[in-house]
């Protein structure tokens, strides 16, 4: 077949395929083309691609029209739907939640697969686009908190006086927020922890972090230790706003990474918390893109507040790591798009499979995301 990845628009540093995974599709006997300047933010040029065995195509529209597999970062815009042939196979992050193209797609007769919503199993690890970007995600987290932190990480007895080591709090015990952990912890600092899972506590303890915890009826803990966080009640919010807001005014960094699938991110920290924390204090909110978990973020920006708290809404740390982000999401691409080829290397959709049914989104001229 002839599996095409087009260049991602601005803003993303990512590409769909490397080398190594360009190499697999060609073993396999596809027939592979990358846009042209597709891997360069990702440290792949285009001879790189192409001694790998892709047809390098200049123009866009042609690409995606030749497509019957089309891998992508992020979801296509209007131009590069209309773009795509009829019975086009189209695997990527689609934001299924927010995406109000997927009726194009589906008119275009195209069959999507969103990524995001791959089942959060044993099978489905390999091919788990959230967690293996989320992982860089929470680790770049760190860093970029080290680049607006006036102060040292970790402790230094020096000849002139002891530096004081980091007291960094990590809201959300994800993916993103365990990677977050391990990575303050081995630069030295003083690491707490929130989730609303009571679940992630040993995780948390398991890390050499301290869990934040607030006290929850049993039929609270019952309702919050599925995989994915629900929205608590207010009674909740309050007794954690007031916990959160303690151990925020203690702090010097705070990670945020708390998310609600198909839901705005919650507000874990509100603009009297943030007015109350210290100067030079540094907060990275992850949720940025889903309308940020702190009041005031602005998704893209850093703006310091009045009393010299940094506000971090920079989108897409996975993107600044992006030769390490493509790699990983590349070949979770190429184990999912394995999914669909049999042992004889036939293609075969197997709707029956429950990884290809829980991600396709459109199909046959449907929506079917939001409909079950
Ligand atoms: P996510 O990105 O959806 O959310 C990040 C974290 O924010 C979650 O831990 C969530 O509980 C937390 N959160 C949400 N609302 C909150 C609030 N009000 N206050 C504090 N924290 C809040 O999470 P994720 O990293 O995608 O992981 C989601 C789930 O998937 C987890 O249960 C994780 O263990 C599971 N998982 C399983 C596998 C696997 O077995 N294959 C792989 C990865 C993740």
């Amino acid at each position: 077949m002839q599996i095409v990845i087009p260049a991602e628009c601005a803003g993303e540093t990512r590409v769909a395929a490397t080398p190594e995974t360009v190499k697999k599709l060609v073993q396999a006997g596809h027939a592979v083309a990358v846009q042209s300047g597709a891997g360069v933010a990702s440290a792949v040029p285009d001879a790189v691609f192409s001694e790998a065995g892709a047809e390098i195509v200049a123009d866009r529209a042609t690409l995606l029209g030749r497509g019957d597999i089309v891998l992508t970062v992020r979801e296509p815009q209007a131009a590069d739907i209309a773009a795509l042939k009829a019975g086009a196979i189209l695997i990527g992050q689609l934001k299924p939640y927010q995406n109000t193209l997927l009726p194009q797609l589906a008119a275009q007769q195209v069959s999507a697969f969103a990524m995001e919503l791959l089942p959060r199993t044993t099978r489905a690890q390999s091919m788990d686009v959230l967690s293996s970007q989320n992982n860089l995600g929470g680790y770049r987290a760190v860093l970029l908190a080290t680049q607006y932190y006036p102060r040292m990480m970790p402790m230094m007895m020096t000849a002139a006086g002891t530096v004081k080591p980091a007291r960094v709090l990590i809201l959300g015990v994800g993916v993103a927020g365990l990677q977050a952990i391990a990575t303050a912890k081995r630069l030295g600092a003083v690491v707490e922890a929130f989730d609303v899972r009571p679940s992630t506590k040993e995780q948390v303890e398991s890390l050499g972090a301290k869990f934040v915890e607030v006290p929850m009826t049993d039929e609270e803990k019952a309702a919050s230790d599925g995989v994915y966080a629900r929205e608590m009640s207010d009674d909740y919010k309050r007794r954690q706003g007031e916990l959160v807001d303690k151990h925020a005014r203690a702090a010097d960094i705070i990670i945020t990474t708390a998310l609600i699938p198909g839901k705005p991110a919650p507000k874990l920290l509100s603009a009297a918390t943030i007015a109350g924390m210290k100067a030079g204090s540094v907060i990275i909110d992850m949720a940025a893109e889903a309308g940020g978990n702190g009041e005031g973020t602005r998704p893209g920006e850093v703006c310091q507040t009045d009393n010299g708290v940094y506000l971090v809404g920079t989108t897409n740390l996975p993107g600044l790591v992006a030769a390490d982000a493509s790699a990983l999401y590349a070949k979770n691409l190429l184990t999912f798009l394995n999914l669909m080829f049999g042992k004889d290397g036939a293609f075969q959709l197997n709707l029956e499979d429950d990884l290809l049914a829980a991600t396709l989104v459109t199909h046959q001229g449907q929506v079917r995301f939001g409909q079950s």
